[in-house]
């Protein structure tokens, strides 16, 4: 049952990340092939300096690994690196590319956001939210993670009712950034599309932060 359970949800998974043609990329950590934008990007100066590549887009030759503090950190091994940029690297801390990994996933998350915006399936303020709350037309809910209390249970109420999922992502002030607009304590979007991509990058954030022990804020 289980794995008809993970198939099914696989299946999805690929048809939503497979909008746009993506090809497989092999972990360099654990050798599992996986799409692209499932992996973090290494990508490397000619002097040797291993960067991570936020968006994954970088052009010249990158060597992917799992959101993953197991796989990281196998990837930093000296001649695994060496091997995928065929040059000798200086090999980065683990706890930098950790680091820069919760960055690049929150980049992300953010670029999603505004993308909604830009695309006009993002409703933020509280009258214009509840009322397409109202209207049954919010697919997704996005909450700051310093919303008032007694706000956040208005929301939770309302995804309860109308079986909307939500996520609790960014700080008020700066969603209202992402938005291009003033601090917001909430965000509904009109499309599940860009719910998915949120949801499914905010679980491998948790999935990172929780394989390497460490707090999300970090
Ligand atoms: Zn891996």
């Amino acid at each position: 049952m289980r794995t008809i359970l993970n198939d099914q949800m696989n299946q999805k998974r690929k048809s939503v990340e497979g909008i746009r043609h993506a090809p497989e990329r092999t972990c360099i950590g654990c050798r599992t092939p996986r799409q692209g934008r499932e992996l973090l990007r290494l990508a490397c100066t000619p002097q040797g300096e291993i960067f991570i590549d936020s968006f994954g887009r970088g052009t010249g030759r990158g060597a992917y690994v799992c959101f993953d503090a197991a796989c990281i950190r196998q990837a930093l091994h000296p001649s695994k690196l060496k091997a995928a940029f065929k040059q000798s690297v200086t090999v980065p801390s683990e706890r930098s590319v950790y680091e820069s990994a919760i960055r690049a996933l929150r980049m992300r998350l953010g670029s999603y956001l505004s993308m909604a915006q830009k695309a006009g399936v993002a409703i933020s303020g509280a009258v214009p939210l509840q009322r397409a709350l109202a209207q049954r037309r919010i697919a997704y809910l996005v909450l700051a993670e310093d919303i008032a209390e007694a706000r956040a249970q208005e929301y939770y109420t309302w995804c309860e009712q109308q079986d909307v999922p939500r996520l609790t992502l960014f700080s008020k002030a700066d969603l209202g950034r992402l938005l291009g607009k003033s601090s917001r304590s909430a965000v509904g979007l009109t499309q599940m599309r860009f719910g998915e991509q949120l949801q499914m990058t905010a679980e491998r954030l948790n999935l990172l932060c929780a394989s390497i022990g460490s707090p999300e804020s970090s």
